[in-house]
């Protein structure tokens, strides 16, 4: 069971402002974006918690996510001015959301991120 945020807005028990679903792989709007555009991918179909619970029978779940954001990123004009797609894993990462997920970044010149202090 995905007891996530996520999983609830897959099930439809929460709303999102979704801007792209397939078979296996869902896109919705980040509800607090770090970019103009900021896109959250996740797998549909599967609950992995985090990018270190990944299978290597599931490596196909995350092309599926870096295939759906590049897609997207053409249809809405963006591909060629470019983006960031980021996913984080636990703490230090600032993984908030334990479902596994893509955030696709763009509509602006994008500052570099690291290590805070
Ligand atoms: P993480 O920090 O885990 O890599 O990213 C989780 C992302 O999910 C954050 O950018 C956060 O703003 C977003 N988020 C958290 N709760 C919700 C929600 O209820 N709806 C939407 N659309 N995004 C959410």
């Amino acid at each position: 069971m995905n007891d996530t945020i996520f999983g609830k807005i897959i099930r439809r028990e929460i709303p999102a402002q979704i801007v792209y679903e397939d078979e296996d792989v869902l896109a919705f709007k980040d509800i607090a974006p770090q970019a103009p555009v900021h896109v959250l991918f996740i797998p549909k179909q599967v609950h992995v918690p985090t990018l270190d619970d990944l299978k290597p029978d599931q490596a196909a779940l995350v092309g599926k996510l870096v295939l759906a954001a590049a897609e997207y990123a053409r249809q809405e004009g963006f591909a060629e001015n470019g983006y960031r797609v980021v996913m984080n894993c636990r703490e230090d990462a600032g993984q908030t959301v334990y479902h596994i997920h893509l955030h696709l970044l763009a509509g602006a010149a994008l500052g570099y991120f690291g290590a805070a202090g």
